[in-house]
Formats: C-alpha cells, structure tokens, sequence
C-alpha cells in the first residue's frame, strides 16, 4: 500500500491500540464468535469496489461540495470506540464515551467563549438545528423563526415539522442578512427567534451579528447561531473585518450549531448542539423505566432528543481535539487559515481574469464566480459547460444557482433574462489546498477555454 493515495500509516496505530484496549478486558474468558474471514475478505474487497463509484473527496483535485475527509487520528479513535460499540443514551451503554463527550462538547463551547452551556454532540447539523429550534419554540410559544435567504433551507423545513411560523429574510449584495430588511419584519411584530448564519452553505457569509445584536436590544428575541460550516473560523487569524466581528461576538447568542462532521475533521454523524443557558435542559426532561439507574451523574441521553447514540463519534471527536486543541494560533486553526488563503488566491486569480465575473471575496473558503456571457442564461449553460470540462481534466467543482444581484458590480450589460445565474462553486476545505492554487487555477483555465471553444463551434 505504499504510495497510495489512501492514508493506511494509521492502521498499525489502531492495532496497538486494539491490544491496549484489549489488555483492559483480559481477566475474562476467551467468547465469542469472529466470523469466516475469508467470507469477509471476498465481501470487502466487493466493497471496496463498489466505492470506487465516488468522486475522489480525499484529494485536493476534489474542490466541489463540501465533503472533507476525517483526519486519521478521528477515524482510528473512532473504529477503535466500535469495537466497543458504545451508546451515549445512558452512562450504563458508555461511560467512557459519555465523559469523552462531555469535555469535547465543553471544549467546543469554551473555543465560542462559553464557561457554561448545556450541549451535547448528535448526528450532524439539521438534528442540532431542530433541537434548537424546538427550544426556541417551548420559550417563545406561538412566535416566527426568521431566518436570511441564504440560510440553510433546513430551517424553513424544521419550522414545518416543528408548526412555527417561518420567513425569510432578504439578503444584501454580499449574500448576508440584510439589517433594514430584518428591521421591517421585527417592527410588524410576532418575531421570537431569529437565526443567524455564520457562514451559509451556498457562498460561505457571515450575517453582520453585531448589527443583529444592536437589534436585539430594541426588539429582544432569541438569538440562535447557525454556524454549522463556518463555527471553527472563530479561531482563524485570517478573516475579513465582518466575520471576526461576527465571530468575536457570538457568545452573546442563546444557541450555537456547529458541525464537527464539516470542519471539525470528524466522518459524518457528528453535529453539536450548545445552549448558553444549561437550565433550558428542564424540556428534555422524560421518564426512562430503562435507563439512567447506574448513577446520579448527567445521562447525556436527558439532554438529547435522539436516544442512542454513537459513542464513538465522541471518541473520535475527543482523541481530535486531544491532538489538535481548539486553540488560536495552534496547528488546526492554521489548517482553516490556509483554506481560507486558498479561497482567496484562487478568487485573485479569477477576479483578474476578464473571462470570470465575481459576487464578493469570499468570507470563509468558498468561491462562487461565473462566466462572462451575453445573458444570465448563457452564462449559466457555460458555468455546466466548464464544470463538465473541468471533471474530465480530474477537477470537480460544484455549481450553484445565486442571485444576480450578487453580481450586481461586476455583470455590466449582461442581460438578465433569468433572476439567477448558475455559477461555478469551489469550497477549499482542505488545509493542502492551499498548496494546490495553482494547479487547480490551471485547469479551470484550460476548462473555461475548451468549454469556450465548444460554445463557439455551435451553430
Ligand atoms: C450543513 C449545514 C446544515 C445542515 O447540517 P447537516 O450536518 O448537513 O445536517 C445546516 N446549516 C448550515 C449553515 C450548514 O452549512
């Protein structure tokens, strides 16, 4: 396996590991049933070739979505947790994997300037996002949600399931919320909650939290962060003034999300929920006759509205953030400093190229730009046409339908015979993307040439 592009060195880790693990169990007696290997191996090596049906989201040459792969430290600690297989409902199916839990959540509220929360890990960000809504509905019965339109669509959606009222709110040309459109709906009264997003999924913008603070002292709602994408950048050196103001100000928030399974380098089924005030923990509040006899100590299963759950996410979170503190200046902030410095130059690169329009420099690590055309429709078949020439030269990027007002400044006459544009979206997720600038500069370029070509062959 040397020379692979699969990371492997971590797996003579995990057998260490496993016989420490093992040695903590070794005054019983051999059990247990381990199955036909070879079966297994004639199984597995049918598995591996099916995942060869995946774009590669390990390499730097994948920049579309966001999908970025665990760091191995998680994905051992994590495979080591199931050989164990805890549950963090109760302490009796996890008590090593609950505590694990307990400090890692603890160390994610601290990295957002909380001393104290109540928080707990669940299976990624819209499970978290509905239990914070669903808080934010038990304290203020009968209110709206609002939320920018380029929040995450799951809000509307979990308003639904949760019967609130929901509205969008307009955003401005840098695909943040706008302040005078959220002040209008305030003033018509009948808003409890207010979400604001701290990096949105499509473009990676930070809603002005400051601005929304000032608001909150006139009109008092709840004030809940969705910073599923972007939470960790509160420990880059490298943002723009609006998101470090942002940032700087988000313990002032009632509630927090934000994804491990998206920044924090943990496989998927890893979200986190946090409250500032752990007293709203009175509305988990059940009867279990099943649970919860072991010990007087929190069950992280009476603060959670999922039941089981894995304790293994824990331990892979924790055994991360043991490796990699959530420090300013330590080396996992300075991973997220250089995605956002490869975001940065490769918008230089297309900002400076005529053939490229650009919305704004990105906030976090997402660049979304299009192609210059007589009309937004034209412009949009071309944006497909390079994302098509781009994945053969082994470049996938991402598209996404935005506003054309987010082109407002740069689309000079272009016809806007649609309200939006499809646009070419790359998210640099990976801190080695940093080092890849220029070669994936390179085949954009020769993408956009041949994708030209082709447009100008057509009849
Ligand atoms: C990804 C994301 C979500 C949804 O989270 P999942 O982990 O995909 O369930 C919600 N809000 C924002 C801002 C996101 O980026």
């Amino acid at each position: 396996m040397k020379g692979s592009v699969l990371e492997t060195d971590s797996l003579r880790i995990l057998d260490d590991a496993l016989g420490t693990l093992a040695s903590g169990f070794a005054s019983l007696p051999a059990a247990g049933a381990h199955g036909d290997a070879e079966a297994m191996a004639r199984v597995l090596g049918e598995v591996a070739e099916r995942l060869h049906d995946n774009f590669p989201y390990f390499h730097p040459l994948y920049a579309g979505q966001m999908l970025k792969p665990p760091h191995p430290m998680a994905r051992v600690a994590s495979a080591l947790a199931a050989w164990i297989n805890p549950n963090n409902h109760a302490l009796d199916g996890g008590r090593a994997s609950s505590q694990m839990e307990k400090e890692a959540v603890a160390a994610i509220a601290r990295m957002f300037g909380w001393d104290s929360h109540l928080g707990h890990l669940c299976s990624g960000g819209t499970m978290a996002n509905l239990e914070a809504l669903w808080i934010a509905r038990e304290l203020r019965p009968g209110t709206k949600v609002v939320a920018s339109q380029q929040a995450h669509y799951t809000h509307r959606r979990l308003s639904a399931v949760l019967a609130i009222d929901f509205e969008s709110v307009a955003c401005d040309g840098a695909g943040r919320m706008d302040i005078a459109a959220l002040e209008r709906i305030l003033a018509a009264g009948n808003v409890g909650t207010v979400v604001a997003t701290l990096g949105t999924t499509a473009v990676g913008s930070v809603d002005p939290l400051p601005r929304i603070l000032e608001l909150r002292e006139r009109y008092g709602f709840r004030l809940h962060a969705d910073a599923a994408y972007g939470g960790y950048f509160i420990l880059a050196g490298n943002l723009a003034e609006n998101a470090r103001l942002a940032f700087d100000r988000i313990a002032e928030v009632d509630s927090i999300v934000v994804d491990p399974h998206k920044h924090g380098l943990q496989p998927y089924g890893c979200g986190c929920v946090l409250f500032k005030d752990p007293s709203v923990g009175r509305f988990y509040k059940h009867d279990s006759p099943y649970t919860y006899f072991s010990s007087s100590e929190l069950h992280l299963g009476e603060i959670s509205l999922e039941c089981s759950r894995p304790g293994a996410s824990a331990v892979g979170l924790w055994a991360t953030q043991r490796l990699l503190p959530l420090e300013k200046g330590g080396e996992f902030a300075s991973m997220l400093e250089r995605s956002r410095a490869a975001a940065l130059a490769l918008f230089e690169r297309i900002r400076a190229d005529a053939r490229f329009m650009t919305a704004f420099a990105p906030e976090l690590d997402i660049v979304v730009w299009a192609p210059r055309a007589a009309s937004a429709g034209e412009a949009s078949a071309l944006s497909r046409r390079i994302f098509d020439e781009a994945a053969h030269r082994n470049l996938h990027l991402a598209l996404a339908d935005l506003p054309m007002e987010f082109f407002a400044a740069d689309a000079g006459a272009m016809t806007r015979d649609r309200p939006t544009v499809t646009c070419l979206r790359s998210v640099l997720m990976k801190p080695e993307h940093l080092d890849w600038v220029e070669r994936i500069w390179a085949i954009v370029d020769a993408a956009t040439r041949a994708a030209s070509r082709e447009a100008g062959a057509r009849p």
